[in-house]
C-alpha cells in the first residue's frame, strides 16, 4: 500500500529529528495533504497507526490538515478549485492549468518532549 510507506516515512522523519533535539517522546504531528497528492487520508491515518508502534510517535497526536486543490489558468488567469489535475478553466475552457496548491504532502511541525 501506498500510503503505508509514507506513514514509514513520516515516522522516519519524526523520529531523527527528534533524536537530533534530544527529544524522548513525540506529542503531536502536523501533517499536510494535498487533495492533488494521490494520497488518502483516510488510508494515511490507518497506515499511521500501525507504522508508530513502538516508536517514539507510538502516543503522538496526528493532526493531518487537508489542503484543497487549486489551479490557475494559463491562459485567462483565473483561479478555482479542482479535485483532478486535469480540470480545464470553468471560465475559458482551456485545459492547460497550473496546479498552485493541492500537491503537498509534508511534515508541517512536531511536538516534542
Ligand atoms: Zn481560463
Amino acid at each position: 500500500m501506498h500510503e503505508f510507506s509514507i506513514a514509514m516515512d513520516i515516522v522516519d522523519i519524526a523520529t531523527s529529528y527528534s533524536r537530533k533535539e534530544k527529544a524522548n517522546v513525540v506529542k503531536e504531528v502536523e501533517i499536510e495533504v494535498g487533495q492533488l497528492s494521490g494520497v488518502v487520508v483516510e488510508a494515511l491515518e490507518f497506515s499511521l497507526e500501525a507504522a508508530v508502534k513502538g516508536t517514539m510517535l507510538e502516543n503522538a497526536r496526528m493532526n493531518l490538515i487537508f489542503i484543497p486543490g487549486k489551479a490557475r489558468c494559463t491562459n485567462c488567469a483565473q483561479e478555482y478549485e479542482t479535485d483532478t489535475v486535469y480540470m480545464p478553466c470553468p471560465a475559458c475552457q482551456t485545459g492547460a492549468p497550473d496546479i498552485f496548491q493541492g500537491r503537498e504532502l509534508r511534515v508541517k511541525s512536531l511536538i516534542i518532549d
